[in-house]
């Protein structure tokens, strides 16, 4: 390895999964491909982070979907010489999410049509309605499937025609489709019941976003053996065996462009790497805004970055138990506890920079998920998560300017109080749900958007990127390439949106555009660009989380 090299092929900022997907598909495909991250581990929101020596805790892999036979994360695994290293292991198929409203337990099965039975069962009364739903939903799903699987964009162009639904209600919102089904407050709560996944209510949600997620969802839902690292850990195992390096502790300062064209990257500590082809992974309004400058871009791009809203953030708390819950009753579900049906008013709370009064918490048990790794808890404990969505607004936490900006904050009264009174809420809820588990914390520490922003840069404490409401939706995101020649995009802002799906496909399709060629449909087709016999051993004693340095 020549670690004084500083001319590369292509070099990417930022090593979460759009990042790290991005590089692997340009190392496998012979270009000299650097991976810059700030942190001190890869991974961004996939990263985890061990406490006690007992306890691996996941940022943001708690559970992804389609990941059985030809699921999309195991076909773009399966692209760069990756197929069957990583098990995906199922939650339960008759009701992978538990739904817990004031007079209501809803689980939500695998598969639309027990999903749809299930509905109708809970709200007989809805029966038209639901039917009209679901049909409407299941057809724009079923259409945006076949429109992304079409090869060019001539057969986009005719495969729109052949799924009107697409077309009529894809970019209408949640709220219109449940006033068109005339269907009440419960209903529609249940529908929408997984928002927190990409965080709006109803009123600003597409339909086709809609659709797509519990499409995700409905085709089963997993969590990675051995926790989110492994995803992580596998893509630097890949890049870095194709002649590519991923550093960490690297953050760059400047993306440096001359004439309309990237040449590189500048660090913070000064030092120049030079590249034809920069692909950003970090923070949609910093690279612009900071690191590109608004010198090098059109005044129209700079006014676009500028108002684009970013998603809301979460807010999560991380529990060691010293109880294993494994030995209780308890389904290999998540459990999503909602205070009322108000799903609108809990998102428009936060949006005016108010803790919701009515909290909606995300209760996930990773070692009920994944109960044979070691690595995530062991016999006798759990590794218990658990989340909200909270406003963004910095005078909340009590900050001005963001630990981006070097802000200090982990000493502040406001900051702590905030952090311990929220953390307190949702402990209280889940202790409501699993009495006693109060009394049995060994462990337990609070992330608030403050923590998001400091760990990976990104605008507002999200990892959602821009919010993905109708008018920021689709084509009016940004394109994996960007005006300036040699500067691409990769990860949640882009087009293909959040999550560790929407990402690792940006990353291919990033990729492709650098590459010029359709990454996505030769993979489809069987072609395998990483060798796998380049890759290291990765037996049961790998641990990813070392591989990730
Ligand atoms: C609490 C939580 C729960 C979630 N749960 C799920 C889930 O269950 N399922 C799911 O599919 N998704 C989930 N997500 C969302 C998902 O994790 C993210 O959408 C996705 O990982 C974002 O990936 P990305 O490629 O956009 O990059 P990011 O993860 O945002 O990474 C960007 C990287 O760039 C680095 N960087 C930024 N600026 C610089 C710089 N100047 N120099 C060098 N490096 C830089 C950052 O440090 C970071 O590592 C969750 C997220 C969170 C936070």
């Amino acid at each position: 390895m020549n670690t004084a090299r500083t001319d590369w092929d292509a070099i990417v900022i930022g090593s979460g999964l759009g990042g790290l997907t991005a590089a692997a598909y340009l190392a496998t495909n012979g270009l000299r491909t650097l991976v810059l991250e700030q942190h001190f581990i890869a991974g961004g929101n996939c990263h985890v982070f061990r406490r006690k020596r007992l306890y691996e805790f996941d940022v943001g892999v708690h559970y992804v979907g389609d990941c059985g036979p030809g699921g999309m994360i195991p076909t773009v695994l399966r692209g760069l010489g990756l197929e069957g290293k990583i098990e995906f292991l199922e939650m339960d198929p008759d009701g992978f999410d538990t739904m817990i409203f004031p007079d209501l337990t809803f689980r939500v099965p695998k598969g639309w049509d027990r999903y749809r039975e299930r509905l109708v069962e809970a709200f007989p009364d809805e029966e038209t309605g639901l039917h009209r739903c679901v049909d409407i939903l299941e057809e724009v799903a079923q259409g945006s499937r076949e429109m992304t699987r079409a090869p060019t964009p001539e057969d986009i162009a005719a495969m729109s025609q052949r799924a009107p639904t697409v077309l009529q209600w894809g970019f209408r919102t949640l709220a219109q489709l449940y006033d068109e089904c005339s269907l009440t407050s419960r209903p529609r709560a249940v529908i929408a019941g997984e928002c927190g996944t990409y965080a709006m209510p109803p009123s600003r949600t597409p339909v086709l976003l809609h659709a797509i997620l519990l499409d995700h969802y409905l085709r089963g839902a997993y969590y990675p053996r051995g926790g989110g690292q492994v995803l992580v850990g596998h893509l630097v195992n890949v890049v870095r065996s194709h002649g590519g390096e991923v550093r960490t502790r690297q953050r760059v300062r400047r993306i440096v462009v001359d004439e309309g064209k990237v040449r590189g990257v500048e660090m913070a500590s000064g030092e120049l790497h030079e590249a034809p082809v920069v692909v950003s992974n970090a923070d949609l309004k910093r690279t612009f805004l900071d690191m590109v400058g608004e010198e090098h871009i059109s005044a129209a791009t700079a006014e676009r970055v500028k108002s684009f809203r970013m998603a809301l953030p979460l807010f999560c708390v991380y529990l060691g138990l010293d109880i294993d819950l494994r030995e209780r009753d308890i389904p290999n579900t998540n459990f999503l506890l909602f205070d009322s049906y108000d799903l609108e008013g809990m998102h428009e709370d936060c949006y005016e920079g108010r803790l919701p009064p009515n909290l909606s918490v995300f209760m996930t048990i990773a070692s009920i998920k994944d109960p044979h790794s070691r690595n995530i808890a062991p016999k006798g404990h759990t590794n218990l998560q658990l989340m909200t969505l909270v406003p963004p607004h910095y005078r909340l936490w009590g900050l001005e300017e963001g630990p981006a900006r070097g802000e200090k904050y982990r000493r502040s009264p406001q900051y702590q109080a905030v952090k311990e009174q929220l953390m307190e809420a949702l402990i209280a809820r889940a202790n409501e749900l699993v009495p006693g588990l109060a009394d049995h914390i060994v462990w337990k520490e609070a992330a608030s958007p403050i923590t998001q922003e400091r760990y990976t840069l990104s605008t507002g404490g999200t990892s959602y990127g821009i919010e993905m409401a109708p008018d920021q939706f689709g084509p009016s995101r940004p394109a994996a390439r960007t005006e300036i020649d040699g500067l691409y995009l990769a990860g949640a802002s882009t087009q293909s949106g959040h999550g560790v799906t929407g990402v690792m496909i940006s990353g291919v399709v990033t990729a492709s555009a650098v590459l010029g060629t359709n990454l996505m449909k030769r993979i489809r087709e069987g072609e395998v660009f990483g060798r796998p016999e380049l890759l290291p051993e990765t037996g049961p004693d790998w641990d990813s989380w070392r591989a990730s340095f």
